[in-house]
């Protein structure tokens, strides 16, 4: 096989899609202000709509893309929604927002800035295999609900939620329902009709497009506080100069994202399977991690007792293989993963997990490589530890 590192670390970031690159190479000078009445700003402003058409037929919004707003990424999106329920909850009689425990940090974070303002806040938990605890969403959730926020899928694990009975639940309360969709968009069909929520979350980079550029769909009627006031661009949702460039490269690679998603799954999935099942018959004690059917068709999260994540991704490392691991570094302490603990893996455990996210450039060659290389660094760092396997 070629030399270039085995890159299976698809849901941290993900290269440009070679055709999302193109278009943006070709469109690198078309510097004009989108918000200009010039023709050179009319036909910026042209390319900024086509985009924003082709993000929400993305997510199922394609009669309405004026609900996209551009943002610069995920948790800008999230922290946006966050701040909208901050004016909301202090004008208003209903304050409480109910998120789970495994949100990115961007959401838990937030919703514990709210918490610190006086917010109450509840933390729903989650089943062994990462799904949302209905029963407990239901008891969360009352009359004095604002916000409940349920991401789509998980960035660490892939469990993918039920959105439809989240909303059912969130609807009869009256509460605004937000997903962050972050690792869902690009990977599984995405509906924010049948999803039924009120706001999502998106962000390019996870989909084969550039950094720094995300969107937030809101639903018609739905409160948005800016979060960036100047401007009225993005309807005075949201101000600063069209990010021209990142939207033009967004436009392209949700096009590509939409139109490649069946081939994309069916191959992700097999070769994730490839993995999952060669860990399992080459890796004594291996726990997969996550839903075992309802999970992103390119994640595979996995535990290793008796060997620590820091020192086998490190070791793949030196293979030439990008990896993450289950830990989250936190303030320069090694946290176990909030994830994964709430799926009541242990500490321990925890600390020996590896998350594998497979993208659109993974080969079987690049797969076997792995399986190849990680059974040996295995039981050498189970030969070398302490911890019981
Ligand atoms: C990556 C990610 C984010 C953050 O998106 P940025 O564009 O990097 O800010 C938020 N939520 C989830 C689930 C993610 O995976």
């Amino acid at each position: 096989m070629d030399r270039r590192p085995v890159y299976l670390d698809y849901n941290a970031t993900t290269p440009l899609h070679p055709v999302v690159k193109d278009t943006m190479i070709a469109d690198l000078d078309l510097y004009a202000n989108a918000s200009s009445m010039h023709e050179a700003g009319r036909r910026a402003r042209a390319r900024v709509e086509a985009s924003r058409a082709a993000v929400a037929l993305l997510v199922g919004a394609g009669a309405d893309p004026e609900q996209i707003i551009f943002t610069s990424g995920g948790s800008e999106s999230n922290n946006t929604v966050f701040a909208t329920m901050f004016h909301l909850g202090r004008k208003g009689p209903r304050k409480g927002i109910v998120t789970t425990a495994i949100e990115h940090p961007c959401v838990l974070n937030s919703a514990r800035w709210l918490q610190s303002e006086g917010f109450p806040v509840t933390f729903v938990g989650v089943d062994d295999h990462g799904r949302i605890n209905l029963d407990e969403l239901q008891a969360a959730v009352g009359s004095d609900t604002l916000l409940v926020s349920v991401m789509a899928a998980n960035n660490e694990i892939g469990t993918i939620q039920d959105m439809a009975a989240v909303s059912r639940i969130a609807k009869a309360a009256g509460a605004w329902l937000h997903t962050d969709a972050t690792q869902a968009v690009g990977k599984i069909p995405v509906d924010v009709d049948s999803w039924g929520v009120d706001y999502l979350t998106m962000s390019c980079h996870k989909l084969y497009g550039p950094k720094g550029i995300g969107a937030l769909y809101l639903r018609k009627g739905a409160p948005l506080e800016p979060l960036i006031r100047g401007g009225h661009q993005e309807h005075g949702h949201r101000a600063g100069t069209y990010n021209n460039i990142g939207i033009f490269g967004f436009g392209t690679a949700a096009e590509l994202a939409l139109a490649e998603l069946p081939a994309y799954a069916a191959r992700v999935t097999a070769l994730r399977n490839r993995l999952r099942d060669g860990i399992a018959q080459k890796i004594p004690k291996a726990r997969i991690n996550g839903h075992p059917v309802t999970v992103l068709p390119n994640t595979l999260n996995v535990s290793f007792p008796g060997a620590e994540g820091e020192s086998i991704l490190l070791y793949l490392d030196l293979a030439g293989i990008h990896v993450s691991t289950g830990s989250a570094c936190a303030s320069g302490s090694l946290e176990p993963s909030h994830v994964l603990l709430a799926t009541g893996v242990g500490p321990e455990l925890a600390h020996g997990s590896i998350r594998f996210s497979l993208g659109r450039d993974t080969t079987e060659a690049e797969i076997d490589y792995v399986l190849q290389q990680l059974p040996p660094i295995i039981a050498r760092l189970r030969a070398m530890s302490t911890i019981e396997a």
